[in-house]
């Protein structure tokens, strides 16, 4: 069993026809298929916006950006996660502010971050870790009491739903990435901003266009943070199946719920509800890591760490002004953590094969 992902045929076939698309209209970067792939992200995200992007890293910079978040500020978020939340903000020239994780979810601890606010505290970028939101009622009243702008850091929750309302919709601003490996994702780099303030989304289409507003009349200091065209005609095809595939990651950590049966690994908590979860990894936890990937791999199974290296330990965290965040759950967490295989093409019996393989761990 390899990490490597099998597309179906019929979906291969779409996007060799969008390829020939995009190559017969001459049109490369910022046309009909980056306005139609907004037009649908918008929609599926509930938003009134979204605007194609570069990359993930850079929605995230551009959406606090356009809050005006930027020197003296403070920004919260969580040590684990995809590095890039964190260059987002210092990009902004924001101090980010690490609060420390819930040990059952691997989410940002609500607690935590409220002994982190103060008067400069400005944004809080909220991930939405491994696919999943949660205690969003929480987040959305702390943010508005204590008048904090609420980003959500979308790169791994495409889909993710709660009370009906889907992730990129609860903040001001959220930013996707459809790098490859994510839930939905292009052929190369790719982000978007979504957002329902028609002010951010009108920053976001002049920032990643080198802050022009019209035809060479460059009105700030923008960037070059452009969707093409063969990316966006790639994700018109993959968004549709986004929704199936997201079911069948959702089928496959179910079975892992059900089933996973050893006294040495454990399952972080369960969604608060089904569709709260899109799986972008399944996480569980272990005090004896090294081993089970071992075993896991003499039985052909791949398996990663999400993540081995909390923000604040990384070699660049001195100069980032982090090291001193006192942070021992992500701590515990990072060395803890493991996530099993979770995409879409395993089969039944891939997973029932795993499930036995973990079964019959010892140390
Ligand atoms: C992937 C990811 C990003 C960055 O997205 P890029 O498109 O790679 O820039 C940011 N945050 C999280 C949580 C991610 O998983």
């Amino acid at each position: 069993m390899s990490g490597f992902l099998e597309e179906p045929d019929h979906l291969k076939e779409a996007m060799r026809e969008a390829f020939e698309d995009v190559l017969q209209s001459g049109t490369y970067v910022l046309g009909p298929h980056v306005e139609l792939f907004e037009f649908e992200w918008a929609r599926v995200c509930g938003t009134s916006f979204a605007v194609g992007l570069g990359n993930g890293l850079d929605a995230l910079e551009i959406a606090l950006r356009a809050l005006g978040v930027g020197p003296g500020h403070e920004v919260i978020t969580t040590p684990i996660t995809a590095f890039a939340t964190l260059l987002a903000i210092v990009k902004t020239g924001a101090t980010p502010v690490l609060a420390d994780i819930d040990p059952h979810t691997g989410l940002l601890s609500i607690e935590s971050t409220k002994s982190k606010i103060t008067r400069r505290t400005r944004a809080l970028v909220l991930v939405h870790l491994f696919g999943q939101m949660r205690r969003m009622r929480e987040w959305e009243e702390l943010c508005a009491r204590e008048e904090i702008l609420l980003v959500e850091d979308c790169a791994q929750a495409h889909l993710a739903e709660v009370d009906g309302r889907k992730a990129g919709s609860w903040g001001i601003a959220g930013g996707f990435s459809f790098y490859p490996t994510k839930n939905l994702g292009a052929l190369g780099d790719a982000g978007a901003l979504v957002t329902s303030t028609s002010e951010i989304a009108r920053f976001a289409a002049s920032q990643r266009n080198y802050g022009q507003t019209s035809l060479y009349n460059h009105a700030r200091i923008g960037t070059n943070s452009r969707l093409d065209e063969l990316q966006a005609a790639i994700l018109l095809q993959r968004l549709k199946t986004l929704s199936q595939f997201t079911h069948r990651r959702q089928e496959i950590a179910t079975k892992y719920l059900q089933s996973l049966d050893s006294q040495f690994v454990s399952s972080l908590l369960p969604p608060e509800d089904e569709n709260a979860h899109v799986y972008h990894q399944f996480v569980v936890r272990t005090l004896h890591r090294r081993k089970l990937q071992r075993h896991l791999q003499e039985n052909g199974i791949q398996s990663l760490i999400h993540y081995p290296v909390p923000a604040h330990k990384q070699p660049v965290a001195g100069e980032l002004g982090l090291t001193d965040a006192c942070v021992p759950v992500a701590e515990e967490f990072a060395e803890t953590c493991l996530s099993l295989p979770c995409h879409p093409q395993l089969s039944d019996a891939d997973i029932e094969r795993i499930i036995d393989v973990i079964s019959k761990f010892s140390v």
